[in-house]
């Protein structure tokens, strides 16, 4: 149950020694989402765009935003509002650093000659359009622009549509514009929720149809991404599922219990469903007591402090003997933002097998992956880092295969793809080759 004010504020306690398998399998898992319910309310909305286009996106932002629109959508170039000169700063810092290492994630193309006169390669190039979805609703959320916008802008998108819900003003986030201005961007989407992401799908009579929909939102933005993926009549592609954010923290006697606590509750300050892991490795009782004595501390100065005294008491701390156990336990639970805490982090990153980012050290707080560092925010949760990676500048690509092959080439490899080709009774294929090899 959620902590009530002036109780402590304390994550729940376990030891790995004392759990049984069930118990451990708990403890990896996330809450279940109910997605059929969140289907039932998202299916509507998301026909209401196909069949109504523009005039169904003003009511739904009507209903669920709260301002009567005029338009659905601003084309570039943007009318930008000044902004302070601090903000201006940070947001150029922010947009050099993620540029530089989005940028050299650009592969030069491949090239390799497999037998002689054989020459396969590889290349990429841009998704043509794509659609970035920027969360609105309470927040003001420039770091999500940037982080979807720069890889987009990186990779060469021609069409690099933003969608974003208005303000109770019908205007957008003033450092929004700004982002969309510097990455690029083509078009604001001024919606949020399902119905922007069903105009980008679908297309409307103002919104362009986009080829792949990137970015984090909440439940209804996320189950729409899913049913327009699974709608070949939208020919959409999405970036990945996402879920409530997470980080794990591996803490020993050598870490900062206040640098600890701060980190933990950067990710509890997000939401009631936050996922919060801290393992401890070796600690004593007083050594954990310092951790969650800062935890409480700290909590109760935060602005968000409701939202924390949810979202701690549903996370946990594990104790475990050994960096071995906790790597184990990081591993199976494969978190979205991984942070390692004790002085010899950097030796422990070649046993990271699954995690969406990894913070290094005590000097590498999420907040600057989160912001400012270069790698990108955007990644799996839900364990979902077992198998995806987080957005980047190959996100927004294809790679495209290519082959020539000499005289020479093909009567080098032309007996062998005749007699796979017979293999498979496929006589049009083996005649391809045979009638090219009979002219030499
Ligand atoms: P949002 O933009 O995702 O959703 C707002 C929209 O939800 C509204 O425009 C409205 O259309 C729709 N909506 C609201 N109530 C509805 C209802 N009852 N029925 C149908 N539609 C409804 O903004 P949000 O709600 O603030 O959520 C943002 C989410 O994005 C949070 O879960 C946050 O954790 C997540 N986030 C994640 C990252 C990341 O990188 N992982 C970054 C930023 C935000």
């Amino acid at each position: 149950r959620p902590a009530l004010p002036g109780e402590q504020i304390r994550m729940r306690v376990f030891a790995d020694g004392g759990l049984s398998a069930s118990e451990r399998a708990a403890l990896l898992q996330r809450p279940l989402i109910d997605s059929a319910e969140i289907m039932r309310r998202v299916r509507p909305i998301v026909d209401a765009v196909r069949a109504n286009g523009d005039a169904a996106v003003l009511e739904l932002t009507e209903k669920f935003d709260r301002v009567r629109m005029q338009q659905v959508v601003l084309r570039a170039p943007f009318d930008v509002p000044a902004l302070p000169a601090a903000v201006r700063a940070a947001i150029d810092q922010a947009y050099a650093n993620v540029h530089a290492f989005h940028a050299a994630q650009l592969d030069p193309p491949t090239c390799v000659e497999t037998m002689p006169g054989v020459k396969c390669s590889r290349f990429s190039r841009a998704i043509e359009r794509v659609g970035l979805y920027v969360p609105g609703g309470s927040a003001v959320l420039p770091s999500s622009a940037l982080m979807l916008g720069v890889p987009a802008q990186v990779a060469g998108c021609r069409e690099i549509v933003l969608a974003t819900p208005p303000r109770a003003d019908g205007s957008i986030v003033p450092e929004v514009l700004y982002v969309a201005h510097k990455v690029g961007a083509t078009a604001i989407v001024m919606a949020g929720g399902a119905q922007a992401i069903a105009a980008m799908a679908y297309g409307t009579e103002s919104v362009p149809k986009v080829d792949k929909i990137c970015g984090p939102g909440n439940q209804y933005v996320t189950a729409a991404k899913m049913l327009a993926q699974n709608d070949t009549a939208a020919m959409v592609a999405i970036d990945m599922p996402a879920g409530p954010s997470e980080v794990l923290v591996i803490a020993d006697a050598t870490s900062n219990p206040a640098y600890v606590a701060s980190d933990l509750l950067s990710q509890a300050e997000h939401g009631p469903d936050s996922q919060v892991v801290l393992l401890a490795v070796g600690l004593d009782d007083a050594q954990l007591a310092a951790i969650e004595a800062q935890v409480h501390a700290q909590a109760e100065r935060l602005p968000r402090v409701d939202i924390v005294r949810q979202s701690i008491p549903k996370s946990y701390c594990l104790r475990v003997a050994t960096m071995a156990d906790a790597m184990a336990f990081s591993n199976a639970y494969a978190p979205e933002h991984l942070i390692l805490h004790n002085d010899r982090a950097a030796g422990y990153v070649d046993d990271v097998v699954n995690a969406g980012s990894v913070f290094v050290g005590p000097y590498s707080p999420e907040s600057c992956g989160d912001y400012a560092s270069g790698t990108n925010h955007t990644l799996p949760t839900y364990g979902f880092s077992r198998m995806y990676s987080g957005v980047n500048t190959a996100t927004f690509l294809k790679h495209i295969t290519s082959q020539e092959l000499t005289r020479e080439g093909l009567a080098n490899i032309g007996q062998t793809v005749m007699t796979l080709a017979e293999v498979e009774e496929l006589e049009a294929h083996r005649n391809a080759v045979a009638i090219r090899l009979r002219d030499m």
